[in-house]
């Protein structure tokens, strides 16, 4: 089982996010385990205040370093427990202590991407902290983050979607997640391929009908068709994935002799 902690001031937003469809269907069926941990349980003030004014000035608030840092420590003491207790039958020594991977949502981080959801979807747990405000005390993403991820060069108001977007396309990978394990294999980024179009029933809809290679039932030209219309779109969508395909000498025949040239 993959174990998510999101850490985040919304922890409603990201339980309702991930609670529908295919990730619930998943979390119900003990395949993944995603919790949102609330760091405003670890305020340390009466007024459970979590932010502060910038040393400095400059616009905004800060979330403060000691909340996020008691929230990671208790998200790391669970991790512990979890994994002592799953050990524990046929491990008397318990728990290995490896501290987890902390993914900080930031937009000053790598851009997310396939690859890397393939990467992280190894780990056993992903610890994944969400900012609001302007950001987080840089002291304490220093003393726990391990990766900093982007969803994109843009800015929003909080790390909560970004991170449901990180568990959504890392949970898909994981075994059993999916229906039908094949989907995740042959789909869009694949050797830095976009997926070709797909069609369903009716043959005919709106006056368009299905392309006739695919009706035929000739295995072999269907894959042809595939692949070169994932060329195609790839090269009509994305020319800077294509530029890193690993094309096979027939690929390169077919994008020479192609009509619309
Ligand atoms: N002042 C910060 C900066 O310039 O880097 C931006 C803070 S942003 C308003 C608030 C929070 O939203 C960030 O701490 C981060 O967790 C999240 N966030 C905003 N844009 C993001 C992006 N493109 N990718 C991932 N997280 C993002």
């Amino acid at each position: 089982m993959m174990r998510f902690y999101i850490m985040t001031l919304f922890p409603e937003m990201v339980r309702d996010g991930l609670n529908t469809s295919i990730i619930g269907r998943a979390s119900s069926k003990g395949l993944l385990s995603v919790e949102a941990v609330d760091i405003r349980e670890y305020a340390f003030n009466k007024h459970s205040s979590v932010d502060d004014y910038p040393y400095g000035g400059g616009a905004g608030m800060l979330m403060q370093a000691e909340p996020v840092y008691q929230a990671y420590e208790a998200v790391k003491a669970r991790i512990a427990q979890e994994k002592g207790e799953e050990a524990g039958a046929e491990n008397e020594a318990g728990a290995v202590a490896r501290d987890p991977r902390v993914v900080y949502l930031s937009p000053q981080g790598r851009t997310f991407n396939q690859k890397m959801a393939e990467e992280l979807a190894k780990e056993e747990e992903l610890v994944l902290l969400c900012g609001h405000y302007e950001g987080i005390d840089e002291r304490v993403l220093e003393e726990i983050v391990t990766d900093y991820v982007s969803v994109g060069d843009y800015v929003l108001t909080g790390g909560e979607l970004p991170a449901m977007i990180l568990v959504d396309a890392v949970a898909r990978l994981v075994p059993g997640v999916l229906h039908n394990d094949v989907s995740a294999q042959f789909e869009s980024f694949q050797d830095n391929l976009l997926e070709y179009p797909q069609y369903s029933r009716p043959k005919t809809w709106h006056g368009k009908r299905v392309p006739e290679v695919l009706l035929s039932g000739h295995h072999a030209n269907i894959e042809k068709w595939r692949r070169e219309q994932s060329i195609l779109r790839t090269l009509n969508n994305r020319p800077d994935l294509l530029e890193k395909a690993q094309l096979t000498e027939e690929d390169k025949k077919f994008l020479a002799n192609r009509a619309d040239i």
